[in-house]
């Protein structure tokens, strides 16, 4: 037993001493090269060269999804005529699977791999590839060697045809702007490149150079937005206290109708509809994604849930925090606006109403905790289908709604000292500056906790991992205001369908516990009449009908028709406005002076 182990040691010192000179060896050097031969038909070609290898073999990766938008999105689909040299030759490159290529290095310093990506999904979170730009969201398109995201890569693009520009948050080489480094792969995977001929304006904020990049031109007033972002960037640096960035880059993807965006250390891509900068709504609504997606950089880029970074590439990282994540940066994006001065009280509180009708709304709010949406987004906020309306609440609105009430009840027990930017504060420099890491969820509850004076273990109980309905007025009251339903009186019939509003009358949505959910109208049949008479128009089918009153739904269900009676109910939807409440006390206007910056 004794020489056995003896001889175990003995192995494991020689297998020490071998793998040694190899890790203190040179660190592998990693390139590549970017090519558009046949843009118009959405393809990059990338030429990766690996040198410096000392080891038997070297596996090449790539991401599963791409962090911000949990969804495991299987990049390497989009990846064909993968071929390896060495010393000139061919090497084999076998799959081990579905996103893994291996090959032998024995004997081998250098390898050069070549392989094409298909890239025509024009989207925040993938690659877009044609004659008039390419866009790389950098997790489907560049392999990393297994165990080497620390290392640093250069890369070179060389453009199609008449590009002339590159917009990104990397670093060039030399000034040369087609030639770009990242010092490891975390940085590289945070950091999409846009390469056309995108319009290109820039603004400072104290020291801070920022870069809109527009590609597909649009109707914005380059002035006016300058002005706008500046004042967005100063309000969210202000809750912070730093801005960490050197630089910053907006790619913005004007299109017909676009929208959405994807946040990422040093930049963001942005999506934007490029005719709706004209009108007032239109213009608000893009400034607001602008302020969201940047005040991200802090909330969930640095100070984030423990499990997101570094990141696993190659599977699900699950968090419970998405409504801090998500859910502050939707209300921060509201509050931001109004305290940079650019929308004023009534547009804040319609917005927030908005978030709360949204959340009163959907039946699935009445079903699926807070806390659980934020696990569960990989395969429900991510994977919706026709009943998730009634199974789920999204942690954007519910958690800007929560970010709301404990604003507020931060503002009111501090004798309106402080707010929830002092939590984020707090949070940002003890978890991100000083712990270097991410922070567990009892770790923001004692930060709420601490700045709020108060155990907020009923709050949790009831709002982030329960199904309680929210007392909005207890809140709204330490500002002054109440919530009013203008609907509380009404007594409108309902079946509780969505109709679809093309020439055939399909059901897409059936609310649960509504009329039609009880008699079984199931989502896909084809409304054909009501009481014999044909529907045309969805909004005035049930007209003149009162609750209790029974109709009789004429219906196509997979080519047969059916008639389905339908006992009519009350329509239970609200419409929530925040109202000032009269007579509010000196201590009330002080929490809404420093809610909303007044
Ligand atoms: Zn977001």
């Amino acid at each position: 037993m004794k020489k056995l182990r003896l001889i175990a040691l003995v192995n494991l010192i020689l297998i020490f001493m071998n793998a040694t000179p190899g890790k203190a060896a040179v660190p592998a050097k990693i390139s590549y090269i970017v090519t558009f031969p046949e843009a118009q038909a959405h393809y990059a070609e990338i030429e990766m060269t690996v040198s410096g290898l000392n080891q038997p073999a070297l596996d090449l990766k790539m991401p599963v999804w791409t962090p911000g938008s949990y969804l495991i999105r299987e990049f390497s689909k989009n990846i064909e005529s993968l071929t390896a040299t060495a010393n000139g030759k061919a090497v084999a490159a076998p799959k081990l699977n579905k996103n893994t290529w291996h090959i032998n290095t024995t004997g081998i310093t250098s390898v050069t791999v070549k392989y094409k990506v298909y890239a025509f999904e024009l989207s925040v979170r993938t690659s877009f590839i044609d004659v008039s730009h390419a866009f790389l969201s950098t997790s489907g398109i560049f392999l990393w060697p297994k165990g080497m995201l620390d290392q640093p890569s250069t890369i070179n693009i060389k453009p199609y045809k008449d590009w002339n520009k590159v917009s990104t948050s990397l670093e060039k080489v030399g000034g040369d702007a087609f030639t770009l480094t990242s010092p490891n792969y975390d940085i590289l995977y945070d950091s999409p490149i846009e390469v056309g001929t995108q319009d290109v304006f820039g603004f400072d904020v104290n020291g801070v150079k920022y870069e809109v990049a527009m590609y597909g031109g649009g109707n914005y007033d380059k002035e006016r937005l300058k002005v706008d972002m500046a004042k967005i960037v100063a309000a969210e640096v202000n809750v912070f206290g730093e801005n960490p960035n050197k630089h910053y880059t907006f790619i913005v993807h004007n299109k017909l109708r676009n929208g959405g965006g994807l946040e990422h250390l040093s930049s963001t891509v942005l999506g934007a509809s490029r005719n709706n900068y004209g009108t007032e709504r239109g213009y608000r609504g893009f400034l607001g994604l602008v302020a969201h997606e940047h005040f991200h950089l802090w909330n969930v880029k640095r100070l984030r849930p423990i499990v997101l970074g570094p990141f696993d590439y190659e599977t699900e990282n699950y968090t419970t925090n998405l409504w801090i994540a998500e859910g502050f940066t939707a209300y921060y994006q509201t509050l931001i606006l109004r305290h940079a001065g650019i929308s004023d009280t009534e547009d804040f509180l319609t917005g927030m109403a908005g978030d709360i009708n949204t959340v009163e709304n959907q039946p699935g709010s009445k079903v699926q905790p807070l806390a659980e949406s934020s696990f569960d987004a990989w395969i429900k906020s991510y994977r919706p289908n026709e009943n998730s309306v009634n199974t789920g609440i999204s942690y954007y609105d519910k958690g800007a709604v929560v970010g709301m009430l404990l604003d507020l009840e931060i503002i009111n027990s501090t004798g309106s000292k402080q707010s929830l930017n002092d939590v984020m504060k707090y949070m940002y420099t003890t978890y991100y500056k000083g712990k270097k890491r991410g922070y567990t969820d009892a770790e923001f509850k004692a930060a709420f906790e601490k700045f709020a004076g108060k155990k907020l273990d009923d709050f949790y109980a009831k709002y982030i991992n329960g199904l309680t309905p929210f007392d909005y007025n207890k809140y709204l009251g330490y500002a002054g205001y109440k919530i009013t339903d203008d609907l509380a009186n009404s007594n409108e019939p309902t079946m509780g369908i969505v109709i679809s509003n093309g020439p055939k009358k399909t059901v897409t949505t059936v609310f649960r516990g509504s009329a039609a959910w009880i008699q079984g109208i199931n989502v896909g049949d084809e409304i054909v009449s009501i009481d014999g008479t044909p529907v045309t128009d969805p909004g005035t089918a049930i007209n003149g009908k009162k609750v209790g009153d029974q109709i009789n739904v004429t219906v196509t269900r997979d080519g047969q028709a059916m008639i389905i009676p339908i006992t009519l109910l009350r329509n239970p939807m609200q419409k929530n406005k925040i109202e000032e409440l009269p007579n509010a006390t000196p201590q009330q206007l002080a929490v809404r002076k420093k809610w909303l910056n007044l």
